[in-house]
């Protein structure tokens, strides 16, 4: 019989690590063993996990990525680390970035210390194309130099980068994807698509930030963990993959598609005060991913984005009373996380 392969997935009832989990267990077959290390914050929802909880081959473990003991005790028995688990909501770190500090470089410094110190076979540090800032035209190949705006994007690419030096300090394993923003069912609330989404099925408006110029390339969650186990699986070590979408809109086309989706007009948007250091936009070349990986996203945005809909349309248990407080007439004059327009 095949040896089980055992992953510990960090981040793993969030949005993307959660699609990931479930992807990865589709297969009865699969010979895998998988370790969710999951804090549980205000992004982490257990229900996520629903489709494979009573699969044998999954663990659930809460706890923290800053917990060196509990890191250090997990990876003895998972030679692989697949790291999701961050702080990922730009405005929230423009509100405060000390939990985006802590977490997502000091808990991935606790990840690679423990990976290095268990001769971990692989380490797959999931990213973001924020960590490069805006590009007004083109798009950015893998060596193009950092230069995050948020706090969040800062945090990230100090991770990146000690992930990277773990590699060329110690040979630890280590690969990196950078992806674009992705979408798709179980995203929290406060992210751009759920919320608007969400605010428009309740017959509530929707906050568009500025001019509604600044754009993004849209991937679907499934597409993104598809890339990331192409990373985990043929990437090689040292190495950073940048997984496109290949849909690049403007935050008021992606409105007008969204208030169209939902039956809704221009009435129910809202204009409220440009996000702090806002990137017009972001865009990466996946060139290297599809040619050493094979990488390509397949889902079609159209449809996809149907799919999201449906998806919160079908379970308000899951988003109602989780979302930012867009309550009518009082987010025009808010700040803070739970007020501003999400990214
Ligand atoms: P998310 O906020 O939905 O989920 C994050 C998960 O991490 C949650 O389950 C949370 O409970 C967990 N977590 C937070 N702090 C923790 C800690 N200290 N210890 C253990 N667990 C902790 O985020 P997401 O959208 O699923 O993003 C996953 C990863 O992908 C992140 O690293 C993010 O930077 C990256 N990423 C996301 C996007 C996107 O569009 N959502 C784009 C590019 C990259």
């Amino acid at each position: 019989m095949t040896r089980p392969q055992r992953l510990l997935v960090t981040g793993g009832a969030g949005f993307i690590g959660s699609a990931y989990v479930r992807g990865l267990l589709a297969d009865p077959a699969a010979p895998l063993a998988v370790t969710v290390l999951d804090k549980l914050t205000y992004a982490g929802d257990l229900r996520n996990l629903d489709a494979v909880r009573d699969d044998p081959r999954f663990t659930f473990v809460r706890g923290d990525v800053c917990d060196a003991a509990l890191v250090d005790a997990l990876l003895a028995g998972h030679p692989q680390v697949v790291h999701f688990a961050a702080e990922s909501h730009v405005d929230r770190s423009i509100a405060g970035a000390d939990a985006f500090v802590r977490t997502n470089v000091l808990g991935t410094h606790t990840l690679l210390d423990a990976a290095l110190r268990h001769r971990a076979e692989l380490f797959v540090q999931v990213s973001t194309d924020e960590v490069y800032g805006s590009v007004a035209t083109g798009s950015w190949t893998e060596d193009q130099p950092l230069a995050p705006s948020s706090p969040y994007a800062a945090s990230k690419a100090s991770a990146d980068l000690l992930a990277l030096s773990y590699h060329r300090t110690h040979g630890l394993d280590v690969r990196v994807s950078r992806c674009s923003n992705n979408y798709g069912p179980h995203q929290h609330p406060e992210k751009v698509i759920p919320r608007f989404v969400t605010n428009l099925l309740d017959g509530r408006t929707v906050p568009l930030y500025g001019d509604g110029r600044n754009s993004r390339d849209w991937l679907h969650v499934d597409d993104h963990c598809h890339g990331v186990e192409l990373v985990r699986r043929r990437g090689r070590a040292g190495r950073v993959y940048h997984l496109g979408g290949g849909h690049e809109l403007t935050n008021r086309q992606l409105t007008g598609l969204l208030l169209e989706a939902c039956g809704a007009d221009w009435s129910r948007v809202r204009h409220v005060p440009d996000r702090k250091g806002h990137d017009l936009r972001y865009s990466v070349d996946w060139t290297r991913a599809r040619e050493e990986l094979g990488y390509r996203p397949r889902r079609e945005f159209a449809d996809g984005l149907a799919a999201t809909v449906a998806w919160y349309r079908d379970n308000p248990d899951w988003w109602r009373g989780r979302g930012p407080d867009d309550g009518e007439g009082q987010a025009d004059q808010a700040s803070g996380p739970g007020s501003r327009a999400a990214s």
